[in-house]
């Protein structure tokens, strides 16, 4: 399969590596937002969260925060983003599931998402509508 961060996990392609172990790999962003901007992904893979089985996502999940405090540290770094990009619309640009940990200083100019209220009655029939498929 022609997957840039498949081939990243085998060292066909070069990157800096930040951890590895039997389930996961992370390596800096080539492209980051902030320098220490890390990528976490599973060895095996997926193309988004929704094909991600829940047991690799179990162990991914502490990964996070492990690397979120050594990102945090290691470019003191005053706060962290992590992020997913699902499908196209969503931003995803790699189609191997990916997390982003992204350290981030108040500084730095980057714009959070700016959030819009609902109409009125809106807000319950769009979590009864979520709810139907929990
Ligand atoms: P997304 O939009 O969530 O799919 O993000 C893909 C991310 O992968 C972007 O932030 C890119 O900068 C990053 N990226 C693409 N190619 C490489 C690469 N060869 N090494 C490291 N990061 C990469
Ligand atoms: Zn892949």
């Amino acid at each position: 399969m022609d997957c840039i961060f498949c081939k990243i996990t085998k060292g066909e392609i070069p990157c800096d590596k930040i951890y590895e172990d039997e389930n996961c790999f992370a390596f800096l962003d080539i492209t980051p937002i902030n320098p220490g901007h890390t990528l976490l992904i599973p060895k095996q893979h997926y193309e988004n969260l929704y094909e991600l089985p829940d047991e690799i996502l179990i162990k991914l999940a502490p990964i996070i925060k492990k690397l979120a405090i050594a990102i945090k540290k290691g470019v003191d770094a005053e706060g962290i983003n992590i992020g997913m990009n699902n499908e196209r619309p969503a931003g995803q640009l790699v189609f191997h599931a990916h997390f982003h940990i992204m350290p981030r200083f108040s500084n730095d100019s980057h714009i959070h998402w700016r959030g819009k209220p609902y109409p009125k009655d809106e807000s319950a029939q769009t979590a009864e509508k979520i709810k139907g498929f929990l």
